[in-house]
């Protein structure tokens, strides 16, 4: 049994490997767009785990689903057929336009699914991928991923052909016969929250299908209401025939999808790939109460509350532009974003880097005003 008095630092001190920076401080309790440390102190939470809680910590919906899944069955294979599952696939068909749905636990594994899926639809074994990318760290992911400081102690990676964001020429430039996928995140989450111009997404679009390619997006980040959508390819013109999902899809229990458009070419077939914990029940019934809750009048707030943020962020001192969409934003500061994140989670605020100098926030999407005015108000100060 896990005590709070065992402490959620001494446990990582211990017995963890060292993959991630020593923590500084250890979370015990959340609600809403709040955190609670083992020493009782309330926190603003303007990460939400990294884009994942976006209806916030312990929101009612998904809480009741996945305590009343765990009541009933908690695992079977997907050598069965099981409801949530099954309800989760149909929604998020419903939500795309007709598509069908692969399970499993990750952003990582979603497109690991999706190298998979379009090797075997096309046939053809190169990616055109974006410089700055994150696509995830299993080895088929990272060698997808545009980052060199991610890929280097791994390589020899697959080779994708790498194109910087934005940069139609560069897109062209990247174009050999030998590539059956173009992957694009909407926008760059890790890489420094860089929108893609619809122009460059067009073009893409139109050079994959020349290619005989598929086009997918990375909605791992994006998806699932973030940026004021559903996915963010809805507000932009162009419909990929995959789409990755993870993070928020079950609000913080894990899973991944990837999503095929039911007119895009066929790839995998019987026995090509599988999940042993994919379509988790508790996860997808977790994930159904997700997809239910994000409804028309929640991405309204999510398009107002993201432009009380963008607005707030443009004032601050040190802030040179502010990017992205939604709750999706990026503040590009004139020195180190690490820095501000730092001084910042001391005053009781928590955010993110994406990249040295580039500040991320990305709150629940359930996130109020006065929260938004009081985030604002700490960055002020740490800031100035
Ligand atoms: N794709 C994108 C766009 C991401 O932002 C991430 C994670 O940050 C991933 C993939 C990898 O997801 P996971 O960490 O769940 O494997």
């Amino acid at each position: 049994m896990i005590t709070e008095s065992a402490g959620a630092r001494s446990a990582s001190e211990s017995a963890l490997l060292p993959t991630y920076p020593e923590p500084k401080i250890g979370f015990v309790a959340g609600d809403g767009a709040w955190l609670v440390d083992d020493d009782g102190r309330r926190y603003l939470d303007f990460a939400a785990g990294i884009a994942v809680v976006s209806l916030g910590h312990r929101h009612p919906a998904p809480l009741a689903a996945a305590h009343a899944q765990l009541d009933r069955l908690w695992h079977t294979s997907n050598l069965y057929a099981t409801e949530p599952a099954a309800a989760l696939a149909r929604a998020l068909s419903d939500r795309f336009g007709g598509a069908q749905a692969f399970f499993c636990n990750s952003g990582a594994e979603a497109n690991e699914a999706l190298l998979k899926y379009a090797r075997k639809a096309t046939g053809k074994p190169g990616v055109v991928a974006l410089e700055g990318s994150f696509h995830g760290r299993t080895l088929g992911a990272l060698g997808v991923t545009g980052q060199p400081a991610k890929r280097a102690a791994f390589d020899p990676l697959s080779t994708a052909h790498f194109a910087a964001p934005n940069d139609v020429a560069s897109l062209h430039a990247a174009c050999a016969d030998d590539v059956g996928l173009v992957l694009l995140e909407p926008i760059l989450g890790e890489g420094g929250v860089i929108p893609l111009s619809q122009e460059f997404l067009a073009a893409a679009a139109s050079l994959a299908e020349e290619l005989g390619a598929l086009l997918a997006f990375d909605e791992v980040q994006t998806g699932v209401g973030r940026t004021g959508t559903f996915f963010a390819w809805e507000r932009l013109g162009v419909r990929p025939q995959l789409i990755t999902l993870a993070k928020a899809l079950a609000n913080g229990l894990p899973i991944g999808c990837l999503l095929v458009a039911d007119d895009a070419p066929r790839g995998l077939a019987l026995g090509d790939h599988g999940s042993t914990f994919g379509g988790n029940p508790v996860s997808c019934a977790a994930a159904v109460a997700v997809c239910e809750t994000i409804d028309d009048e929640l991405l309204a707030h999510v398009r107002a509350m993201g432009i009380r943020l963008a607005d707030g962020l443009a004032g601050l001192p040190g802030v040179i532009e502010v990017r992205g969409t939604g709750l999706l934003l990026g503040a590009v500061l004139d020195g180190p974003a690490q820095r501000v994140v730092d001084a910042a989670l001391d005053a009781g605020l928590v955010c993110l880097v994406a990249g040295p100098n580039v500040l991320r926030l990305a709150p629940p999407l359930v996130v109020g005003a006065h929260e938004i005015d009081r985030a604002l108000e700490i960055l002020e100060e740490v800031m100035t």
